[in-house]
């Protein structure tokens, strides 16, 4: 699937035979004037590689730093605090998962919402998948919004991406290895300009969806303002 530079969540399709199945993607259209995503391809090949050397260092600190915390409220959780103590000592956190989680300590899908985002968070932060440029005419990011796409175990960015800051590199290289260890969003209905975890509702579908998966594990890390959403 295809990771586009997000404010018009119009919804394309386009099957390009990459990847070991047909590829949904998100399209965008509103924003590529005031927001061009064109000049990537202009880096040279040093600049390139030490955009997506700093993409990998902050991908690898902000999935670190976001297990801490998620370990921290795991081991809290385990010693049977009570809601209030929880809010009390980990309300961004809370907020967090409220958000991106659609859960919170007073529901029964709490505990199982708490060890599974730890898990995925580290196999993500574990994966050591291949990064790879694609040209800007190539496969899916032949469509001018594309950032990256996943395929044939490896993450896929875009020439174009790298015109990018190396956070929202950072997000979008998260966003594909949460679907290289198995997450996915295919099902997901997007509403143009709202965000694309808003269309899902309950906790097992955010907790498979790369979209609610990525931004709920910035934020948890460093706040709201490192999320794809503010990112890219
Ligand atoms: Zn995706």
């Amino acid at each position: 699937m295809g990771l586009h530079f997000q404010q018009d969540f119009t919804r394309v399709r386009s099957h390009t035979g990459i990847g070991s199945s047909a590829e949904e993607a998100v399209g965008l259209q509103a924003a590529q004037a005031a927001n061009p995503v064109s000049g990537g391809a202009t880096l040279s090949k040093e600049e390139k590689q030490k955009k997506l050397g700093r993409a990998e260092e902050l991908r690898a600190h902000f999935l670190r730093k976001s297990l801490v915390q998620l370990r921290q409220v795991e081991i809290t959780l385990e010693k049977h605090a009570t809601h209030a103590q929880l809010w009390e000592f980990f309300a961004p956190t809370l907020w967090s998962f409220r958000l991106w989680l659609k859960v919170g300590p007073e529901d029964t899908g709490f505990p199982k919402a708490v060890h599974e985002s730890v898990r995925l968070v580290r196999e993500n932060l574990r994966n050591t998948a291949k990064i790879v440029e694609v040209a800007d005419d190539f496969g899916l990011c032949a469509a001018p919004s594309v950032i990256a796409f996943f395929g044939n175990g490896g993450v896929n960015v875009c020439s174009r991406s790298y015109a990018r800051s190396a956070t929202c590199l950072a997000n979008a290289v998260a966003h594909e290895i949460f679907h290289l260890v198995g997450l996915a969003h295919g099902s997901v209905i997007y509403s143009p300009g709202s965000h694309p975890c808003d269309a899902v509702s309950t906790t097992d579908q955010s907790l498979t969806n790369p979209w609610c998966m990525t931004d709920f594990a910035f934020q948890v890390a460093e706040g709201s303002l490192y999320t794809f959403e503010a990112t890219c």
